[in-house]
């Protein structure tokens, strides 16, 4: 059986750095649930980064250049935490490994699993078009990466997969 990687927040849990989740209600969601398809993951804290958690941001850049050590992952504060974000996609890519994945769902505008637009770094709520670090790790090595908007499509590609 195919499955699909999904980011842990939109499951419901509360991983996210405020404490809080962004729990999905989708009927196509819930019924992936039931048929055993979905593994769970949250990057940041499987990279062993604590919940709650300072809000970090790609700083002048997306996913790509993280992975390509031209730019660097930044908590408010100012502590570098590039590290802990490319563990986590590591992490996360392995999982696609383990259970031999090809489709997963990233939350949007996160610098971990935003698949179309992030924030810009400035922690002024500003968003650019750009990958966070997981999702750009992840289509580096041909998932395909779906946001919690696109969950249809998503869909469809997993039974592009199965047939
Ligand atoms: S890293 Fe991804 S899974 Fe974890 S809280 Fe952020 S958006 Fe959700």
């Amino acid at each position: 059986m195919r499955k699909v990687l999904i980011s842990a927040c939109l499951l419901g849990k509360k991983v996210r750095y405020d404490g809080g989740a962004l729990a999905v209600a989708d009927q196509i969601v819930e019924r992936w649930r039931s048929e055993g398809r979905i593994v769970s993951v949250c990057p940041e804290v499987e990279a062993g980064m604590s919940t709650p958690r300072p809000p970090a941001e790609i700083f002048k850049g997306s996913g790509e250049g993280v992975l390509n050590g031209e730019v660097d992952v930044i908590e408010k504060g100012g502590a570098k935490v590039t590290n802990d974000f490319l563990a986590g996609a590591s992490i996360a890519l392995n999982l696609c490994r383990k259970f031999d994945i090809s489709v997963a769902i990233l939350a949007e505008f996160s610098p971990s699993c935003g698949s179309s637009a992030i924030y810009d770094g400035s922690f002024s709520g500003k968003k650019v078009p750009g990958m966070g670090v997981t999702a750009a790790l992840l289509r580096e090595h041909g998932v395909q990466v779906f946001s919690q908007y696109e969950i249809a499509a998503a869909n469809n590609a997993l039974i592009e997969e199965i047939v």
